[in-house]
């Protein structure tokens, strides 16, 4: 079961690798090609690139030639050196011949060292008068530049514009026949070598020249100056220059106007390039246009890559924006409970102390319904068994004087007995009468003592007893009388 689930995951693992390499594949051939670049663009490429790179065009596997070359013109700059190596410059014209890959295009290196397809023909071409023709894109400029040439009162005449192969091959073999080999290749092409072959390129002259082109001083016309200074706004480039036949492979050729489009002819100018080998070197050989290729795909991994860095901050940033509002949430809320519990409980005890004061109000109620009760029931039965017990003491003590009076009674006689009487007052005297016999009186008091009088008789006197008695009923009734009040305290709480 495990083994089967592992499996299972395995081949999911591989299909999802799987698709991500194959989209990753597709992304990779979605990048720009040179073709679908604007020229200004691809140029502002290599501009990037020349901001960390000093010399992008140069490429090591041509270091030897680069150097070599160099020697040969020590006093050319090493970016025009490399440029011109770049296109096979330095190799021998007509010894090293590379056929052009895209003949169409109208940017199109066409020289000694490059050539076009055999039997290769322009697709469509214009008919500008007179029988000249001329590649469509070339020919509305040069209809435009010509206008614009009227409106400062300047003629042009087309002396020289497309030919085919095989006329090309009469022109140079006639050429070579009369003037030799050599001669002629300087200033007639082979064929297919002819930037005439292309219909891209224009022999021009002012109004009234005659004879050979090279005669006619071009050069020197107003039409050369105001086309130098101003043919790259119709496309339109000086393809051999002064100076530059060692490069160029020909002579100087004032009249023979190239058209290139009007975005390198711009840039050429705006550079100050006027080597079309130079600038074709620099920026338009395919080592270059692979090179930006390569620089755009770095630069769109490099943006992906900031960009699913700043995804990931951004989420990342999103995760702790959660976190702390959770956190706060979660405090928020913990906060919530505890005040909840703090209000709980102080309700709680409120309600308990409401309650306690409620049950302390109904207890101590209860209470002093029941002590009272009590009280009354207890206080009423200790009192009834302290009078009890009082009477009981105070009987005993009764009975105890009653025996002590007996004995005064029985001791104090004249003659040796003693009479105890009683009075009609109720009180008694215990009095020794003339015949010797003692009388009892009772006090209004109610206290009694006995005295002995001057006439030898005793007088039972009062003394300060509660009682009146004896102090041993004193004593008796303290007594009982502590003894009622402890019941009755003990009743009482
Ligand atoms: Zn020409």
């Amino acid at each position: 079961m495990i083994k089967k689930v592992f499996c299972f995951l395995l081949i999911l693992n591989i299909v999802i690798f799987s698709f991500t390499l194959s989209v990753n594949a597709v992304q990779g051939a979605d990048t720009c090609a040179f073709e679908e670049l604007e020229l200004e663009d691809y140029l502002a490429i290599i501009d990037d690139m020349a901001e960390t790179e000093e010399y992008p065009h140069f490429f090591a596997e041509n270091a030897d030639r680069y150097k070599d070359f160099q020697e040969r013109y020590p006093d050319m700059p090493f970016e025009t050196v490399i440029a011109l190596v770049n296109v096979n410059n330095d190799m021998e014209g007509y010894r090293y011949v590379d056929i052009v890959t895209e003949p169409d295009e109208l940017y199109v290196l066409l020289n000694k060292n490059f050539m076009l397809p055999q039997d290769w023909e322009p697709e469509e071409l214009t008919n500008i008068g007179h029988g000249f023709l001329v590649r469509p894109e070339a020919a509305e400029q040069l209809e435009k530049m010509r206008a614009a040439m009227r409106d400062d009162n300047l003629n042009l005449v087309i002396v020289s514009t497309y030919r085919t192969i095989a006329r090309q091959r009469n022109l140079f073999n006639n050429a070579a026949s009369s003037r030799g080999v050599r001669r002629a290749e300087r200033s007639i092409a082979r064929p297919g070598h002819s930037e005439h072959n292309t219909g891209l390129a224009v022999d021009v002259l002012h109004r009234g020249a005659t004879g050979s082109l090279s005669s006619m001083r071009f050069e020197g016309t107003s039409q050369f100056s105001w086309l130098v200074e101003n043919a790259h706004e119709f496309g339109f480039i000086l393809r051999y220059p002064q100076g530059y036949t060692e490069i160029s492979g020909y002579i100087f050729e004032p009249w023979h106007w190239r058209f290139i489009g009007i975005p390198i002819a711009t840039a050429m100018k705006n550079r100050g390039i006027v080597s079309y080998e130079d600038f074709y070197g620099r920026y338009l050989v395919q080592g270059m246009r692979d090179k930006v290729n390569e620089y755009i795909k770095e630069q769109q991994r490099l943006a992906e890559e900031a960009e699913a860095a700043a995804l990931e901050a951004a989420e990342l940033e999103a995760a702790e924006t959660a976190a702390r509002l959770a956190a706060e949430e979660a405090a928020e809320a913990e906060l919530a409970r505890i005040e909840t519990v703090i209000r709980i409980a102080s309700q709680a005890a409120a309600d308990e102390a409401l309650a306690r004061t409620r049950l302390d109000a109904v207890g101590r109620e209860a209470m002093v319904h029941d002590t009272t009760y009590i009280n009354i029931h207890f206080t009423v039965m200790l009192s009834v068994l302290g009078l009890l017990a009082t009477a009981a003491i105070l009987y005993i003590a009764n009975v105890k004087s009653i025996g002590l009076l007996s004995v005064l009674r029985q001791v104090r006689q004249g003659d040796g007995s003693s009479v105890l009487r009683r009075q009609r007052d109720g009180s008694s005297v215990l009095r020794r009468q003339r015949d010797g016999s003692f009388v009892l009186r009772r006090q209004r008091d109610g206290s009694s003592v006995l005295r002995r009088q001057r006439d030898g008789s005793f007088v039972l006197c009062r003394i300060n007893t509660p009682f009146g008695t004896s102090f041993r009923q004193y004593l008796q009734a303290k007594l009982a009388f502590i003894i009622f009040k402890r019941f009755f305290r003990v009743a009482q709480n």
